[in-house]
């Protein structure tokens, strides 16, 4: 099976905690298991500049998927910066390294009442503005705010944009299909309580849905609760064949086709 994880986090401490061998051995599984490329997304600035890190450190290797980043500040990191524009340039700075693809993950979560929401949508609406000046597609987090993503992401149409871990209604998802909008499915697929989410991506046109992780978070059935890794995408592959009546092989590949076409990667 040929695999492309979409979004990832493998700068994640949980790695080296949880998973023998750590977020190395981790790679090295999902490039056997058939994940020939990931794109490990920043939600800081830190954990930005360590994407980058780690798309450079692997390059070349043989044993190794591709790796790529995506930077972003996280709308539950926002409340750290003092300076907006300060924050801003830094970013500006690190989405001009060759293997960034994209700006992300940014967005909105109001799950946790402790970042502020109007600083949320002053963050969101700045990255969106640096994608477009940069020309860059965004990578979008969506928790609990569907009305205010929507209404935001209205606003800036011109934006090549992936949902990432796609959580709204089928409904909102043909008006966002409408716009040619991405979106993007994890080991949720795979839940057995998550109708809604199976309901949602089965309107998703075939050539705007890709796969992801997510990793080290939301592991497929049956390793639903313990830490998440790209080899065990195949879960979501089989749970994504289901739902389009074809082999979890056929549909991997379509996935990781638009993976590439979404994040400007030639093969
Ligand atoms: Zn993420």
């Amino acid at each position: 099976m040929v695999l492309f994880d979409s979004h990832a986090h493998y700068d994640d401490k949980r790695f080296e905690a949880e998973y023998e061998g750590g977020a190395e051995a981790a790679l090295r599984d999902a490039r056997a298991a058939g994940v020939l490329w990931i794109v490990n997304s920043g939600a800081d600035i830190e954990t930005s500049r360590a994407s980058i890190a780690l798309a450079e450190s692997v390059r070349g290797a043989d044993d190794m998927p591709e790796i790529f980043a995506s930077v972003g500040i996280h709308p539950t990191e926002t409340g750290r910066y003092e300076s907006l524009d300060g924050a801003m340039e830094e970013l500006y700075t690190l989405a001009r390294s060759g293997c960034v693809r994209a700006i992300g993950e940014i967005g909105l979560d109001y799950h946790y009442p402790d970042t502020d929401r109007e600083t949320q949508k002053k963050f969101f609406r700045a990255q969106l503005r640096l994608a477009g000046e940069l020309g860059m597609p965004v990578v979008i987090h969506d928790r609990d705010a569907h009305g205010d993503v929507f209404d935001i992401l209205r606003e800036h149409r011109g934006i090549k944009t992936l949902l990432h871990c796609y959580s709204g209604s089928a409904e909102m998802a043909r008006q966002y299909a409408s716009w040619g909008v991405y979106m993007s499915f994890g080991g949720t697929l795979t839940f057995k309580n998550a109708e809604k989410t199976r309901e949602a991506a089965g309107v998703v046109p075939r050539e705007l849905l890709l796969l992801e992780t997510d990793a080290p978070y939301l592991a497929p059935t049956p390793h639903r609760g313990k830490i998440n890794s790209s080899k065990l995408m195949t879960y979501t592959a089989e749970a994504l064949g289901k739902l389009w009546c074809e082999s979890a092989e056929a549909a991997a590949e379509a996935a990781a086709e638009n993976s590439k076409r979404f994040y400007g990667i030639e093969q």
